[in-house]
């Protein structure tokens, strides 16, 4: 396959690393192989990516450097989150509040927590996937020790009332964690503006490698008040404050660093750029093709994110006439797509298991053209009209 010829619509599963990326991390596996923790000097340059890679990245939250632990993926980063806050805190309480739309990563290890005695509360979401903060206040208990809300859903985009969330935390001493692998890099995130204790996010999201993530921990984790909230779920050497232990990936966290170099400068032009595409295929597949509505909030949405309802089909069947004409979507997380369950982000905002189905993502991204936009517009009615009359289900 010619992979430049392809069409890919599908950047909240992976995006492609960008070529500046890749130029900054070959340089570092040539001349930076050190270990970061050796006193030699090829050891100590490694040390001082390091150190400037942390830096950069703290600097896009507006973070502290010594607030950001790496990590080997946002998956790791929510898991140490999640079950050090669980592990320090339960003298306190053993109550965990998260919302039904959450990624596996937060979902599981929640579920992992509820077999060891922890009661989870699954906050429910409306029909545009988002909690309601009332609820969220009402469902808070003397036992509560932890929120963990997303701050932008990978499925249908919708962004969550991340600042309000952070203020009802506040106000009732709960911590607050969010997993904002899908919105860090794309919209800004101002922590000095929001009462977040941990956020996850993850390299592979933003142009940058797989197998790089980070956690920020406000205060490196000691509040005055109450001395240390996480602890430590991994054990070793000391890297990395003791938090994720393990032979640091320099090279990778340099390229993760680069990468949020590049969503700093392009931030707010992408947004443009991309929030008019994603307009474009919304407002041209709801009003040209029958049966069709849009999944999650109109606007507060992540700026890449589309996901349709396409009704009397197969989310899998259009994905896979779709990649016969070169183009990449897909049905939802990619997680779960090859599971035959119905997502449970879609049942979560009210739709019936069968609509479910008949979801189809499409996520741009920095290398995403106008060219490809109107190639996906073409392809897309023929494929849906063919597959429906071949569709049992069928149009009332
Ligand atoms: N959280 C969200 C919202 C995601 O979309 C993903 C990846 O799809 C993850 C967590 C997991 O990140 P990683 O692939 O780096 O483990």
């Amino acid at each position: 396959m010619d992979s430049s010829k392809y069409v890919y619509l599908d950047y909240a599963a992976t995006t492609p690393m960008d070529p500046r990326v890749i130029e900054v991390m070959n340089e570092h596996f040539r001349e930076s192989y050190g270990n970061s923790s050796s006193l030699h000097s090829i050891g100590q340059k490694a040390a001082q990516t390091l150190v400037k890679s942390r830096e950069t990245v703290a600097s896009l939250i507006n973070a502290e450097r010594d607030e950001i632990i790496f990590t080997s993926s946002g998956t790791e980063a929510d898991n140490i989150a999640i079950l050090g806050v669980a592990l320090k805190n339960q003298d306190r309480g053993k109550h965990i509040i998260t919302s039904t739309i959450e990624h596996h990563a937060v979902e599981n290890t929640c579920k992992s927590l509820k077999k060891r005695g922890f009661s989870i509360t699954f906050l429910p979401v409306d029909k545009d996937g988002l909690i309601d903060l009332k609820e969220l206040e009402d469902m808070i208990t003397d036992d509560t020790i932890l929120i963990s809300i997303m701050f932008a859903n990978n499925e249908i985009g919708t962004i969550e009332p991340i600042k309000e969330i952070g203020e009802i935390a506040k106000k009732h001493d709960v911590i607050f964690h969010t997993d904002a692998v899908q919105a860090f890099g794309k919209v800004p995130i101002n922590l000095t503006e929001m009462n977040i204790d941990l956020l996850s996010a993850s390299a592979h999201k933003l142009y940058g490698p797989k197998g790089v993530g980070m956690l920020y921990i406000k205060n490196r984790g000691i509040r005055e008040d109450r001395g240390k909230y996480i602890e430590p779920i991994m054990f070793g050497g000391g890297h990395e404050r003791d938090m994720r232990p393990s032979t640091v990936n320099v090279p990778g966290i340099a390229g993760f660093a680069k990468a949020v170099e590049l969503a700093k400068e392009e931030m707010v032009k992408e947004i443009v750029r991309q929030t008019k595409l994603r307009d474009k295929i919304i407002d041209q597949v709801l009003n040209n093709i029958d049966h069709t509505y849009l999944n999650g909030h109109r606007t507060q949405r992540l700026p890449n994110n589309v996901n349709l309802g396409i009704k009397f089909i197969e989310g899998e069947s259009i994905v896979l006439d779709l990649d016969s004409e070169g183009i990449a979507a897909s049905t939802g997380s990619a997680c779960s797509s090859k599971s035959l369950e119905p997502s449970h982000v879609l049942l979560a905002i009210g739709l019936k298991p069968q609509d479910a189905q008949g979801s189809l993502r499409v996520t741009l991204g920095r290398f995403t053209t106008d060219d490809h936009v109107e190639y996906f517009l073409e392809k897309l009615p023929p494929i849906i009209d063919r597959l429906r009359k071949m569709s049992p289900l069928k149009i009332n």
